[in-house]
């Protein structure tokens, strides 16, 4: 009998995920597909099966050509100028601003920072409001399912104030322990920053209580929504949190664009961390004053192109819309999760009850690495690795997973073709085969 069969039934059982009464997988990523002109591409001389879609999604054409018209008919500088195209873009970039507003339902568009993406979302608030804020002593509480870039800039800001880092632990199905969060909130937790999707597990957190649970303890709650927004819609006032981080590249969007939710009270009271244009309201040799929120976050010429084709990407997502978005990947993820557990040697990852469409997973005998390579000769693009989340791959003991992550235009015939070279992989390795 397979080692690893006991628990791969147990990973089953404990892995009920999809959207009951969900769409058919097919009917979303048919309808969807001819609007990603690069999905036409042939890899290696194979049909591309791209199942990289945490670390970046495809444009549709919408996108690539609102970039292509801004340069064509609307360039100019904003905010500075006097002229009819300096207005004219500075329009067009404002309005991306409203359109990142409405899709997040903040209360008003002031509460928007456009940044690079989440890393500089997150930075921007450990950089402004942590430095202004912790004291030696003050806790900073994460969960043991960060990216990266929601830990690295809390230990920058932590060594410069003498504030203290935790973490909340996992389970071994990749959730935070139960009551862990709420045990490790204290008196002197000035911030939980959580992750609302993880990008190494698909592990979706309870957010909302969290947050509710952080604020009854007098902390403030920052979400790195970079792996929410695309998948799921994201409320911030029904949520309640006081920062949101999300990157328009993981949302069909431009690659450099991204942004900051934050409450305006907060923004208003938040020093400017980066100086230069735009984000003063006067200057003199003695001392120079700053711009109200968003300006005083955002100095210098911005990715005014990159905003205009974020806005393009909101357009397109909420035109298909997110619900609907949500039950073909659920499905989707569902289709993949029961391909994966009849794959003998194959182990998951990540098996919360709650998931997006992320399939992390490592195959018994054969390196993360290896496996990736191998499934791109066959056209299959996944990631290996640790995910930019060497916390999560410590606490599961491994050196890091291969992982499938699914957007709106993937299909079964994708899952099938990522099977398929897994085992074909297997039968390289001389591995998988039943005892
Ligand atoms: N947070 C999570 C959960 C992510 O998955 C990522 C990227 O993979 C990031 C943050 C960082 O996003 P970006 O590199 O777009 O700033």
């Amino acid at each position: 009998m397979n080692a690893l069969a006991p628990r791969l039934d147990a990973a089953r059982a404990e892995a009920p995920v999809g959207t009951p009464g969900g769409a058919p997988a097919v009917s979303l990523a048919a309808q969807v597909a001819a609007d990603f002109p690069i999905l036409t591409r042939r890899v290696r001389d194979k049909r591309l099966v791209y199942l990289d879609n945490a670390a970046t999604t495809h444009k549709p054409e919408a996108v690539i050509e609102a970039e292509r018209a801004f340069y064509r008919e609307s360039n100019a500088n904003i905010h500075r100028g006097v002229h009819w195209l300096s207005q004219h873009a500075t329009d067009l970039y404002e309005g991306a601003r409203e359109r990142v507003q409405r899709f997040l339902n903040a209360a008003r568009s002031e509460e928007i920072v456009f940044t690079r993406g989440t890393t500089e979302a997150i930075n921007l608030v450990a950089w402004s409001w942590g430095r202004a804020n912790l004291k030696p002593g003050d806790e900073i509480l994460v969960t043991g399912m960060e990216h990266h870039s929601n830990i690295v800039p809390w230990q920058l800001v932590c060594e410069q104030t003498g504030a203290v880092l935790k973490a909340v632990p996992l389970t071994d199905r990749g959730e935070l322990e139960p009551g862990a969060f709420e045990a490790m909130l204290g008196p002197r937790t000035r911030l939980a920053a959580i992750v609302h999707v993880s990008n190494a597990l698909g592990t979706v957190n309870p957010v909302a209580a969290m947050i509710e649970r952080a604020h009854a303890a007098g902390a403030l709650v920052l979400v790195d929504g970079a792996q929410a927004v695309a998948h799921q819609a994201v409320d911030v006032q029904a949520l309640g949190c006081d920062f949101y981080a999300f990157s328009g590249h993981k949302l069909y969007g431009p690659t450099g664009i991204g942004a900051l939710y934050a409450r305006h009270e907060l923004l208003a009271a938040m020093p400017p961390w980066q100086g230069g244009g735009d984000m003063i309201r006067t200057v003199s040799f003695e001392g120079s004053t700053w711009a109200d929120p968003p300006a005083r976050f955002e100095a210098g010429t911005p990715n005014i192109a990159g905003g205009v084709g974020l806005a393009a990407a909101i357009d397109y997502v909420t035109g298909i819309g997110l619900p609907r978005i949500a039950a073909h990947e659920h499905a989707l993820l569902e289709y993949a999760t029961e391909a994966a557990l009849r794959i003998p040697g194959l182990r998951l990852i990540g098996t919360a009850p709650g998931k997006t469409g992320i399939l992390s997973f490592m195959v018994e005998g054969i390196h993360p690495h290896d496996l990736g390579t191998i499934l791109d000769a066959e056209g299959v693009a996944i990631r290996a690795g640790h995910h930019c989340a060497m916390p999560v791959m410590t606490r599961f003991g491994i050196p890091g997973t291969a992982r499938a992550s699914l957007a709106i235009y993937n299909d079964e015939r994708d899952i099938d073709a990522l099977m398929a070279a897994i085992r074909g992989a297997q039968r390289m390795f001389g591995t998988g085969a039943r005892p």
